[in-house]
């Protein structure tokens, strides 16, 4: 397999006007009544890194499914270039897939293995050697070809249909789930390798997880599911940074909740009002009732008063020590438990149980969130 340059730089492009390499228009899939995805539209530009990101049966898998042609949309349409590939057979549609059972052919060595998509097009073992090696080397495999699945470790396996879904040089590369069977550090591991493998390729890559830091760690773009529809969609900072609803605030990553009513309202800011006390908030508030998302790691934890903006007085309740850093569980009498997660490094107060200690953050550390 050759491998190709990560297409060209975007500057030099600037004028080009942005047809997607491949896109779902109002993508429906029925099962019964049931609207396992739920008229869904989304671009996929050439060469992006996208990810399908939501709670188990948010209609991940069926998109993906849709994508490669082995599910027939209820209505809808998957476009390539502008045209409808909608009933085009999946295997004419020159797509890799890689799910995370490896669904490798047990009988077959590595090699054969790997061989296999170029075997269906009608390729000699011969004629596909070069290109059999060179995927197995791209995937740090290549002192293995010779042997069969069951020797192989999970990691192994899976780095086998990597090369397996890439060998034919695919126009779109689909993955579900790959790396959830896998154990935390192999999984770190195989998300550089694959990050790296798309910079190197170049290969438009739809990739499925339920896991956040995996989303957040490698996409260009995540597109967040929630019961068959797009709840938001977004780069990964935007989408941390700025979720729009309570949902996305919680799914990607983890929020405190703060619910209160409006008490004033300055230009570019507000007051609210939870239990007697009052809080500043950054932005605009459109209603009496707001619910502001707060990242535990956007709040710090003092011994005495500080003098950030907002300030509440709490007790340790618990808390859970991680090596970089520490999760405090706070109660306060007017936010109720608030969770604060603060680097050990630079932790001033004594982590201890019942320690009475202050919690400070500043009116652009949370955000409005919609309360869906
Ligand atoms: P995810 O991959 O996000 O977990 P799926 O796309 O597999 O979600 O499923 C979305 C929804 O559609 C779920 O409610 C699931 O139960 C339902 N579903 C998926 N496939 C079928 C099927 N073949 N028959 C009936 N319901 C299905
Ligand atoms: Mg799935």
């Amino acid at each position: 397999m050759s491998v190709q340059p990560a297409g060209i730089e975007s500057g030099d492009t600037a004028a080009a006007p942005a047809v997607p390499a491949f896109a779902i228009r109002n993508l429906t899939k029925m099962y019964g009544p049931v609207a396992a995805v739920d008229d869904v539209s989304l671009d996929i530009p050439q060469g992006a890194f996208l990810t399908l990101l939501g709670p188990s049966g948010s209609g991940k898998t069926t998109i993906l499914m849709a994508i490669a042609g082995f599910i027939a949309p209820t209505s809808g349409e998957i476009l390539r270039e502008q045209k409808s590939i909608t009933t085009l057979p999946p295997d004419k549609r020159n797509f890799g897939m890689v799910f995370q059972g490896y669904a490798l052919f047990p009988h077959m060595t590595v090699e054969d293995n790997v061989w296999f998509p170029l075997r269906v097009r009608g390729v000699s073992k011969s004629q596909a050697a070069g290109r059999i090696g060179e995927a197995l080397e791209m995937v740090q495999l290549g002192a293995l070809a010779a042997r069969l699945p069951t020797e192989l470790s999970g990691g192994q396996q899976q780095r086998v249909a990597l090369a397996r879904a890439l060998v034919f040089q695919p126009d779109l590369l689909l993955l579900d789930e790959p790396l959830s069977a896998l154990d935390k550090k192999l999984r770190a591991d195989l998300q550089w390798e694959l990050k790296d493998l798309h910079r190197k390729l170049g290969t438009t890559f739809v990739y499925v997880t339920h896991d956040q830091e995996e989303a957040l760690s490698m996409s260009d773009e995540i597109v967040i599911l929630r019961d068959g529809r797009i709840e938001q969609s977004g780069d990964p900072l935007t989408l941390y940074e700025r979720p729009a609803t309570r949902f996305v605030a919680d799914f990607l990553g983890k929020s405190n909740f703060l619910a209160g009513e409006v008490a004033d309202r300055e230009d570019g800011r507000f007051r609210y009002r939870i239990g007697g006390e009052t809080f500043l908030q950054a932005g605009a508030a459109s209603d009496a009732h707001v619910v502001m998302a707060l990242r535990p790691e956007k709040l710090m934890v003092f011994n005495t008063r500080p003098d950030t903006a907002n300030a509440m007085q709490g007790e340790i309740e618990q808390f859970n020590y991680y090596g970089a850093n520490y999760h405090f569980k706070v109660t306060t009498s007017a936010l109720g438990d608030v969770i604060v997660t603060v680097p050990a490094w630079r932790c001033e107060v004594e982590p201890r149980i019942g320690n009475r200690i202050w919690i400070g953050w500043e009116p652009d550390a949370a955000v409005v969130v919609a309360d869906t």
